[in-house]
Protein backbone atom coordinates (compact mmCIF):
# COMPACT_ATOMS: atom_id res chain seq x y z
CA UNK A 1 0.00 0.00 0.00
CA UNK A 2 1.32 3.66 -1.07
CA UNK A 3 1.39 6.55 1.46
CA UNK A 4 -1.69 8.21 -0.01
CA UNK A 5 -3.63 5.26 -0.04
CA UNK A 6 -3.02 4.65 2.99
CA UNK A 7 -3.87 8.28 4.05
CA UNK A 8 -7.00 7.94 2.19
CA UNK A 9 -8.10 4.55 4.27
CA UNK A 10 -6.98 6.22 7.06
CA UNK A 11 -9.21 9.62 6.53
CA UNK A 12 -12.16 6.59 5.92
CA UNK A 13 -12.05 5.26 8.94
CA UNK A 14 -11.61 8.69 10.99
CA UNK A 15 -14.64 9.78 8.67
CA UNK A 16 -16.76 6.28 10.05
CA UNK A 17 -15.19 6.70 13.54
CA UNK A 18 -16.78 10.33 13.82
CA UNK A 19 -20.00 9.35 12.37
CA UNK A 20 -20.61 7.14 15.38
CA UNK A 21 -19.16 8.98 17.75
CA UNK A 22 -21.71 12.00 16.27
CA UNK A 23 -24.59 10.19 17.51
CA UNK A 24 -23.25 8.95 19.98
CA UNK A 25 -25.56 9.69 23.55
CA UNK A 26 -21.94 10.16 25.27
CA UNK A 27 -19.48 12.76 24.81
CA UNK A 28 -16.59 11.64 23.71
CA UNK A 29 -12.80 13.15 23.67
CA UNK A 30 -9.58 11.94 22.24
CA UNK A 31 -5.70 14.14 23.58
CA UNK A 32 -2.31 13.92 23.20
CA UNK A 33 -0.27 13.71 26.47
CA UNK A 34 -0.17 17.16 26.85
CA UNK A 35 -4.20 17.80 26.67
CA UNK A 36 -4.73 18.78 22.94
CA UNK A 37 -7.99 17.73 21.41
CA UNK A 38 -7.59 15.25 18.76
CA UNK A 39 -10.77 14.46 18.49
CA UNK A 40 -14.32 15.55 19.72
CA UNK A 41 -17.77 14.62 18.90
CA UNK A 42 -20.65 16.63 18.99
CA UNK A 43 -21.80 15.54 22.61
CA UNK A 44 -19.06 16.07 24.09
CA UNK A 45 -18.30 19.82 22.38
CA UNK A 46 -22.26 20.60 23.12
CA UNK A 47 -21.35 19.77 26.98
CA UNK A 48 -17.96 21.90 27.43
CA UNK A 49 -19.14 24.61 25.56
CA UNK A 50 -22.55 25.81 23.29
CA UNK A 51 -20.35 25.42 19.66
CA UNK A 52 -20.95 22.76 17.67
CA UNK A 53 -18.25 23.73 15.75
CA UNK A 54 -15.40 21.19 16.38
CA UNK A 55 -12.92 22.29 14.27
CA UNK A 56 -12.73 24.99 16.42
CA UNK A 57 -11.97 22.32 19.58
CA UNK A 58 -8.99 20.76 17.61
CA UNK A 59 -5.90 21.37 19.24
CA UNK A 60 -7.03 23.48 22.50
CA UNK A 61 -6.38 21.93 25.64
CA UNK A 62 -9.06 20.18 27.43
CA UNK A 63 -7.80 22.01 30.58
CA UNK A 64 -8.99 25.62 29.80
CA UNK A 65 -12.47 24.07 29.86
CA UNK A 66 -12.39 23.25 33.42
CA UNK A 67 -12.30 25.65 36.31
CA UNK A 68 -8.98 25.28 38.12
CA UNK A 69 -10.74 24.76 40.99
CA UNK A 70 -12.32 21.54 40.23
CA UNK A 71 -11.64 17.74 40.67
CA UNK A 72 -11.70 17.37 37.12
CA UNK A 73 -9.19 19.63 36.19
CA UNK A 74 -6.74 18.07 39.03
CA UNK A 75 -7.00 15.03 37.99
CA UNK A 76 -6.80 15.58 33.99
CA UNK A 77 -3.66 16.64 35.19
CA UNK A 78 -2.67 13.66 36.42
CA UNK A 79 -3.59 12.07 33.65
CA UNK A 80 -1.23 14.12 31.58
CA UNK A 81 1.45 13.95 34.18
CA UNK A 82 3.98 11.17 33.80
CA UNK A 83 1.53 8.87 36.23
CA UNK A 84 -0.60 8.53 33.31
CA UNK A 85 -3.68 8.20 35.58
CA UNK A 86 -6.85 6.35 34.91
CA UNK A 87 -9.75 7.61 37.01
CA UNK A 88 -13.69 7.90 36.94
CA UNK A 89 -15.72 11.01 38.34
CA UNK A 90 -19.39 10.17 38.79
CA UNK A 91 -21.11 13.54 39.89
CA UNK A 92 -18.24 16.69 39.03
CA UNK A 93 -20.01 19.97 39.29
CA UNK A 94 -19.34 21.85 35.56
CA UNK A 95 -20.29 25.39 35.34
CA UNK A 96 -24.22 25.35 35.96
CA UNK A 97 -24.29 21.57 35.10
CA UNK A 98 -22.89 18.10 36.51
CA UNK A 99 -20.92 15.76 34.40
CA UNK A 100 -19.78 12.34 34.66
CA UNK A 101 -16.19 11.71 33.45
CA UNK A 102 -14.05 8.99 32.88
CA UNK A 103 -10.79 9.02 31.41
CA UNK A 104 -8.65 6.05 29.90
CA UNK A 105 -5.24 5.66 28.42
CA UNK A 106 -5.10 4.97 24.85
CA UNK A 107 -1.75 4.43 22.56
CA UNK A 108 -0.92 8.13 21.92
CA UNK A 109 -2.82 10.12 24.93
CA UNK A 110 -6.03 10.08 26.63
CA UNK A 111 -9.81 9.05 26.03
CA UNK A 112 -12.12 10.91 27.76
CA UNK A 113 -15.84 10.83 27.96
CA UNK A 114 -18.12 12.98 28.98
CA UNK A 115 -21.64 12.95 30.23
CA UNK A 116 -24.06 15.31 31.56
CA UNK A 117 -25.86 14.22 33.95
CA UNK A 118 -27.93 17.63 35.54
CA UNK A 119 -31.04 15.89 35.55
CA UNK A 120 -29.95 12.65 37.31
CA UNK A 121 -28.63 14.76 39.93
CA UNK A 122 -31.42 17.20 40.48
CA UNK A 123 -33.76 14.28 40.37
CA UNK A 124 -32.07 12.28 43.32
CA UNK A 125 -31.29 15.43 44.90
CA UNK A 126 -34.86 15.81 45.01
CA UNK A 127 -35.56 12.74 45.86
CA UNK A 128 -33.33 12.79 49.00
CA UNK A 129 -34.82 16.04 49.94
CA UNK A 130 -38.08 14.49 49.65
CA UNK A 131 -37.61 11.54 51.49
CA UNK A 132 -35.81 13.18 54.42
CA UNK A 133 -39.08 15.59 54.58
CA UNK A 134 -41.36 12.11 54.73
CA UNK A 135 -39.12 10.52 57.69
CA UNK A 136 -39.18 13.85 59.47
CA UNK A 137 -42.89 14.51 59.79
CA UNK A 138 -43.32 10.69 60.11
CA UNK A 139 -40.99 11.03 63.09
CA UNK A 140 -43.22 14.34 63.95
CA UNK A 141 -46.36 12.42 63.70
CA UNK A 142 -45.29 9.19 65.55
CA UNK A 143 -43.90 11.62 68.49
CA UNK A 144 -47.24 14.01 68.62
CA UNK A 145 -49.65 10.33 68.71
CA UNK A 146 -47.14 9.45 71.49
CA UNK A 147 -47.31 12.09 73.47
CA UNK A 148 -51.05 12.54 72.82
CA UNK A 149 -51.78 8.96 73.88
CA UNK A 150 -49.41 9.06 77.05
CA UNK A 151 -51.01 12.38 78.12
CA UNK A 152 -54.48 11.53 77.66
CA UNK A 153 -54.05 8.45 79.57
CA UNK A 154 -54.06 9.88 82.93
CA UNK A 155 -57.08 12.04 82.99
CA UNK A 156 -59.03 8.83 81.89
CA UNK A 157 -57.44 6.81 84.56
CA UNK A 158 -59.01 9.51 87.16
CA UNK A 159 -62.60 9.12 85.04
CA UNK A 160 -61.91 5.06 85.27
CA UNK A 161 -61.37 4.98 89.38
CA UNK A 162 -64.07 7.61 90.21
CA UNK A 163 -66.77 6.02 88.19
CA UNK A 164 -65.71 2.69 90.03
CA UNK A 165 -65.08 4.20 93.35
CA UNK A 166 -69.14 6.26 92.53
CA UNK A 167 -70.42 2.96 91.57
CA UNK A 168 -69.38 1.03 94.71
CA UNK A 169 -70.07 3.47 96.72
CA UNK A 170 -73.70 4.08 95.36
CA UNK A 171 -76.33 3.12 97.62
CA UNK A 172 -79.14 1.48 97.12
CA UNK A 173 -81.49 4.22 96.80
CA UNK A 174 -79.60 5.46 93.85
CA UNK A 175 -82.21 4.97 90.65
CA UNK A 176 -81.25 2.22 88.73
CA UNK A 177 -80.82 4.94 85.62
CA UNK A 178 -78.10 6.32 87.22
CA UNK A 179 -75.90 3.43 88.18
CA UNK A 180 -76.51 2.66 84.50
CA UNK A 181 -75.30 5.62 82.92
CA UNK A 182 -72.55 5.00 85.67
CA UNK A 183 -71.60 2.19 84.15
CA UNK A 184 -71.82 3.27 80.43
CA UNK A 185 -69.88 6.18 81.91
CA UNK A 186 -67.27 3.55 82.89
CA UNK A 187 -67.46 0.90 80.08
CA UNK A 188 -66.45 4.20 77.69
CA UNK A 189 -63.84 5.29 79.48
CA UNK A 190 -62.61 1.26 80.00
CA UNK A 191 -62.73 1.36 75.69
CA UNK A 192 -60.97 4.80 75.52
CA UNK A 193 -57.94 3.21 77.90
CA UNK A 194 -57.79 0.23 75.61
CA UNK A 195 -57.48 2.55 71.91
CA UNK A 196 -55.27 4.78 73.50
CA UNK A 197 -53.07 2.25 74.90
CA UNK A 198 -52.95 0.84 71.36
CA UNK A 199 -52.03 3.73 69.70
CA UNK A 200 -49.05 3.92 72.19
CA UNK A 201 -48.33 0.22 71.34
CA UNK A 202 -48.41 1.43 67.59
CA UNK A 203 -46.19 4.38 68.07
CA UNK A 204 -43.20 2.49 69.66
CA UNK A 205 -43.42 -0.29 67.35
CA UNK A 206 -39.59 0.07 65.98
CA UNK A 207 -37.42 1.87 68.50
CA UNK A 208 -36.79 -1.26 70.75
CA UNK A 209 -33.98 -3.02 69.46
CA UNK A 210 -31.94 -4.88 66.71
CA UNK A 211 -32.85 -7.52 63.74
CA UNK A 212 -31.88 -10.82 64.83
CA UNK A 213 -32.21 -14.32 63.93
CA UNK A 214 -35.07 -16.36 65.34
CA UNK A 215 -36.80 -19.83 65.06
CA UNK A 216 -40.75 -18.41 64.18
CA UNK A 217 -41.58 -21.77 65.30
CA UNK A 218 -40.18 -21.00 69.03
CA UNK A 219 -42.15 -17.16 68.09
CA UNK A 220 -45.46 -19.68 67.45
CA UNK A 221 -45.20 -21.41 70.86
CA UNK A 222 -44.37 -18.49 72.86
CA UNK A 223 -47.64 -16.79 71.33
CA UNK A 224 -49.47 -20.50 71.48
CA UNK A 225 -49.02 -20.42 75.52
CA UNK A 226 -50.02 -17.05 76.13
CA UNK A 227 -52.90 -17.79 74.22
CA UNK A 228 -53.93 -21.11 75.78
CA UNK A 229 -56.64 -19.91 77.20
CA UNK A 230 -58.65 -18.89 74.28
CA UNK A 231 -57.35 -22.19 73.00
CA UNK A 232 -58.65 -24.22 75.36
CA UNK A 233 -62.01 -22.07 75.47
CA UNK A 234 -62.63 -22.74 71.95
CA UNK A 235 -61.64 -25.99 71.48
CA UNK A 236 -59.26 -24.90 68.45
CA UNK A 237 -56.61 -26.79 66.71
CA UNK A 238 -54.14 -25.30 65.28
CA UNK A 239 -51.15 -26.75 63.41
CA UNK A 240 -48.01 -25.65 62.02
CA UNK A 241 -44.35 -27.40 61.53
CA UNK A 242 -40.98 -26.62 60.23
CA UNK A 243 -41.50 -22.86 60.39
CA UNK A 244 -37.65 -21.26 59.08
CA UNK A 245 -35.14 -19.05 60.59
CA UNK A 246 -36.15 -15.43 60.02
CA UNK A 247 -34.36 -12.28 61.08
CA UNK A 248 -36.50 -10.29 62.42
CA UNK A 249 -37.64 -7.55 65.56
CA UNK A 250 -38.45 -10.33 68.06
CA UNK A 251 -40.92 -8.00 70.05
CA UNK A 252 -42.89 -6.70 66.88
CA UNK A 253 -42.89 -10.53 65.17
CA UNK A 254 -44.15 -12.01 68.13
CA UNK A 255 -47.14 -9.09 68.23
CA UNK A 256 -47.50 -9.92 64.79
CA UNK A 257 -48.18 -13.42 65.17
CA UNK A 258 -50.17 -12.90 67.76
CA UNK A 259 -52.32 -10.20 66.68
CA UNK A 260 -53.18 -12.65 63.56
CA UNK A 261 -53.67 -15.91 66.35
CA UNK A 262 -55.46 -14.11 68.14
CA UNK A 263 -57.57 -12.39 65.19
CA UNK A 264 -58.41 -16.22 64.21
CA UNK A 265 -59.56 -17.51 67.04
CA UNK A 266 -61.49 -14.60 67.95
CA UNK A 267 -63.43 -14.07 64.81
CA UNK A 268 -64.78 -17.93 64.10
CA UNK A 269 -68.49 -19.41 63.48
CA UNK A 270 -70.69 -19.78 66.12
CA UNK A 271 -70.25 -23.81 66.77
CA UNK A 272 -66.92 -24.36 64.56
CA UNK A 273 -64.56 -25.16 66.63
CA UNK A 274 -61.58 -22.77 65.27
CA UNK A 275 -58.59 -24.81 62.57
CA UNK A 276 -55.74 -22.28 62.02
CA UNK A 277 -52.57 -23.71 60.19
CA UNK A 278 -49.60 -21.41 60.03
CA UNK A 279 -47.36 -21.92 57.22
CA UNK A 280 -44.09 -20.56 55.38
CA UNK A 281 -43.41 -21.04 51.86
CA UNK A 282 -39.19 -20.94 51.14
CA UNK A 283 -39.45 -18.05 48.07
CA UNK A 284 -36.04 -16.37 46.36
CA UNK A 285 -35.58 -13.28 47.91
CA UNK A 286 -38.23 -13.82 51.30
CA UNK A 287 -40.58 -16.24 53.36
CA UNK A 288 -43.75 -15.99 52.49
CA UNK A 289 -46.43 -16.70 56.02
CA UNK A 290 -49.76 -17.84 56.25
CA UNK A 291 -52.25 -17.77 58.64
CA UNK A 292 -54.94 -19.53 57.35
CA UNK A 293 -58.66 -20.05 59.86
CA UNK A 294 -61.92 -21.53 59.33
CA UNK A 295 -63.64 -18.34 60.49
CA UNK A 296 -66.48 -16.11 59.57
CA UNK A 297 -64.46 -14.78 56.69
CA UNK A 298 -64.24 -11.11 55.28
CA UNK A 299 -66.34 -9.53 52.11
CA UNK A 300 -63.67 -8.93 48.80
CA UNK A 301 -64.41 -4.92 49.18
CA UNK A 302 -63.39 -4.87 52.95
CA UNK A 303 -59.96 -6.65 52.29
CA UNK A 304 -58.01 -2.86 52.53
CA UNK A 305 -60.05 -1.41 54.71
CA UNK A 306 -59.30 -3.70 57.66
CA UNK A 307 -55.47 -2.76 57.70
CA UNK A 308 -56.61 1.44 58.39
CA UNK A 309 -56.58 2.19 62.33
CA UNK A 310 -60.09 1.91 63.98
CA UNK A 311 -61.46 0.03 61.41
CA UNK A 312 -63.74 -2.99 61.86
CA UNK A 313 -66.20 -4.92 60.03
CA UNK A 314 -69.61 -3.77 61.11
CA UNK A 315 -71.14 -7.29 61.08
CA UNK A 316 -68.29 -7.91 63.57
CA UNK A 317 -69.30 -5.06 66.32
CA UNK A 318 -70.48 -7.95 68.86
CA UNK A 319 -66.66 -8.98 68.68
CA UNK A 320 -64.69 -7.11 71.42
CA UNK A 321 -61.80 -5.54 69.83
CA UNK A 322 -60.73 -2.05 68.94
CA UNK A 323 -59.66 -2.18 65.07
CA UNK A 324 -55.95 -1.83 65.91
CA UNK A 325 -54.74 -5.03 65.64
CA UNK A 326 -54.47 -5.22 62.01
CA UNK A 327 -53.00 -1.28 61.55
CA UNK A 328 -50.18 -2.82 64.23
CA UNK A 329 -49.68 -5.67 61.73
CA UNK A 330 -49.30 -3.72 58.59
CA UNK A 331 -46.71 -1.48 60.61
CA UNK A 332 -44.57 -4.42 62.00
CA UNK A 333 -44.75 -5.86 58.40
CA UNK A 334 -43.44 -2.74 56.75
CA UNK A 335 -40.74 -2.31 59.05
CA UNK A 336 -39.46 -5.68 58.02
CA UNK A 337 -39.82 -4.16 54.45
CA UNK A 338 -42.67 -6.62 53.98
CA UNK A 339 -46.15 -6.61 52.87
CA UNK A 340 -49.23 -8.09 54.54
CA UNK A 341 -52.83 -9.00 52.74
CA UNK A 342 -55.91 -11.21 53.02
CA UNK A 343 -57.92 -13.26 51.06
CA UNK A 344 -60.93 -14.59 52.25
CA UNK A 345 -64.10 -16.44 51.34
CA UNK A 346 -66.86 -14.97 53.73
CA UNK A 347 -68.17 -17.65 56.22
CA UNK A 348 -65.96 -20.21 55.18
CA UNK A 349 -62.41 -19.00 56.40
CA UNK A 350 -59.67 -16.39 56.03
CA UNK A 351 -55.97 -16.69 54.95
CA UNK A 352 -53.67 -13.74 56.04
CA UNK A 353 -50.40 -13.44 54.28
CA UNK A 354 -46.90 -11.96 54.99
CA UNK A 355 -43.61 -11.83 53.65
CA UNK A 356 -40.44 -10.81 55.44
CA UNK A 357 -37.34 -10.51 53.21
CA UNK A 358 -34.03 -13.29 53.92
P1 LIG B 1 -60.00 -5.84 66.16
O1 LIG B 1 -59.88 -7.32 66.11
O2 LIG B 1 -59.55 -5.27 67.44
O3 LIG B 1 -61.34 -5.34 65.73
P2 LIG B 1 -58.13 -5.73 63.96
O4 LIG B 1 -57.44 -4.53 63.43
O5 LIG B 1 -57.30 -6.86 64.45
O6 LIG B 1 -59.03 -5.16 65.12
O7 LIG B 1 -59.10 -6.26 62.85
C1 LIG B 1 -59.90 -5.35 62.10
C2 LIG B 1 -61.16 -6.04 61.62
O8 LIG B 1 -60.82 -7.02 60.64
C3 LIG B 1 -61.87 -6.81 62.71
O9 LIG B 1 -62.73 -5.97 63.43
C4 LIG B 1 -62.61 -7.87 61.91
O10 LIG B 1 -63.79 -7.30 61.42
C5 LIG B 1 -61.68 -8.14 60.75
N1 LIG B 1 -60.84 -9.35 60.95
C6 LIG B 1 -59.57 -9.40 61.38
N2 LIG B 1 -59.09 -10.68 61.41
C7 LIG B 1 -60.09 -11.46 60.96
C8 LIG B 1 -60.24 -12.87 60.73
N3 LIG B 1 -59.23 -13.73 60.97
N4 LIG B 1 -61.42 -13.31 60.25
C9 LIG B 1 -62.43 -12.44 59.99
N5 LIG B 1 -62.37 -11.11 60.17
C10 LIG B 1 -61.21 -10.61 60.66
Amino acid sequence: MNSSNHDSKHLELKQIIMSILGNAPMGVITTNFHGSILLINETAAEILKKNTNLASFIDKNILTFFSKKSLSYQYLKGSFSKAKKEFDLDEEPFGQKFVKLNVRVIINGLLITIEDVTEQVRTKNEIKRYTKKLERQNAELEEFAYITSHDLQEPLNNIISFSNLLLKNTSNEVPPKIKEFLKIIKDSSKRMSDLIHGLLELSRIGQTQEKQTSDSNKVVESVLDSLNHQIQESKATIEYKNLPQVKIFPLEFNSLLQNLISNALKYRRAGVPPVITIDAENREKDWLFSITDNGIGIPVDQYERIFIIFQRLFAHKEIAGTGIGLAHCKKIVDLHGGEIWVNSKPNQGSTFYFNIPK
